[in-house]
C-alpha cells in the first residue's frame, strides 16, 4: 500500500523509506527546486483548510499569467528573454503564456519588422494593451469625492469630482449614474472589470459595508451591494489609509526597492494605518485591522471618543495639530480651519503653525517606533498635508525613532513621504481593482 509517497509496510506496522530517495537533501529541498523561493517564504504558512486553494493546473496557468502581467506592468516595454531572466519560468511556458495573453487582447507586441545590424530578428518588446481594462476608482471623503477613470498601464484618462452627500444611497446612485456615463464617452476600453471604492472610516471589506465614521454621517451603509446594482460592475471596498497601503506597494517608490513588508500611516481628521504583508494587505480576523490611532500612549490622557483616554490619534491627527496651533495663538490670535491652510504658514516660516507641527511629528515619531518594534516593516510612508513640511517633520521623527527602537536592524527602516502628493486613497481606490487583476492567491 503507497500513501503520501511512502511504502507502509503490513507486516512491520510501519513507514519504510524506499531505497531510491535522495538522502543528500531535505524532501523540502527536493520538492522546491526554486531555492529562492523556498528561502524567501520558508513554507511558514499553514494551509487554508476551510477555503482550500488546490496548485492545479488552471491556478498555477493563473499565477504564471498573473506574474508575467505584474512584470509587464513594471518593466515595460520588455522582451520574452527578459521576462525568463527575472521570473524564472522556461521560455516554452512564456511563449505558451505571451501567445494567450496576445490572444486575449491583454498584451501587445511592437516594433516588429526592424532587424539587427548583422541581419537577424531582434526581440520583440511586449506591452501591456492600455485599452483592454477600465478602471473605476471612487475616493470618497467628508467634503470631496473624485470619481476616476484609469486604463490598464494606470493612465488617469478621466476624473470628475463632487460634494460628498450625507445620504449614502441618493449620493452613491449619483455616483452610478456617473459611471455609466463614462462608460459611454470611453467605449473603446474593450472590458471594465470594476470599481475600487476607498472610504474615509470603519469599512468591512467582507460584507462590503462601510460601519462608521467620524468625519462623515453614514452609517452601516451596504457599499458594495447598493454601487453593484446600480451600475452591473463588481464593486470593491477599502478604507483610505489600507486602500493608500496598497497604491504605495504597486506603484510607489517601494516598488522598485521590492518592499514587501510596509506600514502606511494616514494623517488626516484622525489616524488610520494600513498594514501590508509579504506583499499582500493585511485586514485581520474581522476586516478592520489598522486602527492604530486608537494605540492609548498616555493613560492619563484627554478622554477619546473611542472610550479610551490618551490615544495616539488624540496627539498626531490633523485635527490635534490644528488645536495644538489654535492654542498657541491664544483667544484672541489668528484661526485656521484647514491642514493645508497651516502648512502654508509653516512654509511661510509662520513660528506657531512651525511649533505646531513640530509637535506633532514627535507624536508621530513616538507611535511609529512602537509600530516598528511590532511590525518590523521595510519601509513606513506616513501620507496626509502635514507631509508637505517634510524637511520640517523628518528629522524629528527620524530622532523618535532612533532613540526607541529596540532592534538594531530597526534603523535600517524607512520612513518616506508618500509617493503620491494629491490624493493616495484615489490612486489606491484604482489599485484595489488592478490587485484582483494582477494579485496571485496563497495557494493550499
Ligand atoms: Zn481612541
Amino acid at each position: 500500500m503507497k500513501e503520501g509517497g511512502f511504502n507502509l509496510s503490513p507486516s512491520r506496522k510501519r513507514y519504510v523509506v524506499p531505497s531510491e530517495v535522495d538522502r543528500s537533501k531535505t524532501l523540502t529541498q527536493q520538492l522546491a527546486k526554486n531555492q529562492t523561493l523556498q528561502r524567501r517564504h520558508g513554507f511558514t504558512r499553514k494551509p487554508n483548510l476551510a477555503d482550500v486553494t488546490a496548485a492545479g493546473h488552471d491556478m498555477l496557468r493563473l499565477v504564471n499569467r498573473r506574474i508575467l502581467l505584474s512584470i509587464l506592468s513594471d518593466r515595460q516595454p520588455i522582451s520574452r528573454a527578459e521576462i525568463a531572466k527575472i521570473s524564472g519560468l522556461n521560455k516554452a511556458t512564456i511563449s505558451t503564456i505571451t501567445g494567450e495573453l496576445l490572444k486575449d487582447a491583454c498584451i501587445i507586441e511592437e516594433g516588429s519588422g526592424r532587424t539587427t545590424p548583422i541581419g537577424g530578428k531582434p526581440p520583440t518588446p511586449l506591452r501591456l494593451n492600455a485599452k483592454r481594462f477600465g478602471l473605476f476608482g471612487v475616493d470618497i471623503r467628508a467634503d470631496e469625492t473624485v470619481l476616476a477613470l484609469c486604463d490598464f498601464n494606470n493612465r488617469i484618462v478621466s476624473r470628475v469630482s463632487f460634494e460628498t452627500g450625507s445620504v449614502a444611497s441618493s449620493f452613491l446612485n449619483k455616483i452610478a449614474k456617473e459611471i455609466r456615463k463614462f462608460r459611454s464617452q470611453h467605449d473603446s476600453f474593450i472590458e471594465f472589470p470594476g470599481i475600487g471604492v476607498s472610504l474615509p472610516g470603519l469599512v468591512d471589506n467582507q460584507s462590503g459595508k462601510f460601519l462608521l465614521s467620524v468625519v462623515l454621517p453614514w452609517r452601516d451603509v451596504p457599499v458594495v451591494s447598493l454601487l453593484e446594482k446600480a451600475t452591473s460592475l463588481p464593486v470593491i471596498i477599502d478604507n483610505s489609509a489600507r486602500c493608500s497601503a496598497l497604491a504605495e506597494i504597486w506603484h510607489g517608490k517601494a516598488q522598485y526597492a521590492h518592499v514587501r513588508d510596509l506600514l502606511y500611516v494616514g494623517v488626516s481628521t484622525g489616524l488610520a494605518c494600513g498594514v501590508v504583508i509579504d506583499g499582500g494587505l493585511y485586514r485581520g480576523g474581522n476586516n478592520t485591522a489598522g486602527q492604530f490611532g486608537h494605540i492609548p500612549i498616555d493613560i492619563n490622557g484627554p478622554d477619546c471618543r473611542c472610550g479610551q483616554r490618551g490615544c495616539w490619534d488624540l496627539y498626531a491627527s490633523d485635527k490635534a495639530t490644528l488645536k495644538r496651533y489654535a492654542e498657541l495663538r491664544g483667544p484672541n490670535g489668528k484661526r485656521v480651519s484647514t491642514m493645508r491652510k497651516l502648512m502654508e504658514l509653516v512654509e511661510t516660516g509662520d513660528a506657531a503653525a512651525t511649533e505646531a507641527v513640530r509637535e506633532t511629528a514627535r507624536y508621530l515619531g513616538i507611535g511609529i517606533t512602537g509600530l516598528i518594534n511590532g511590525l518590523d516593516p521595510e519601509v513606513v510612508v506616513i501620507g496626509g498635508e502635514i507631509t508637505k513640511g517634510w524637511g520640517v517633520i523628518e528629522p524629528i521623527i527620524v530622532e523618535e525613532t532612533k532613540r526607541n527602537l529596540l532592534a538594531p536592524r530597526a534603523h535600517r527602516v524607512a520612513i518616506r513621504p508618500s509617493a503620491f502628493e494629491v490624493r493616495p486613497s484615489l490612486k489606491g481606490a484604482l489599485t484595489l481593482i488592478q490587485n484582483s487583476l494582477l494579485s496571485v492567491p496563497h495557494m493550499g
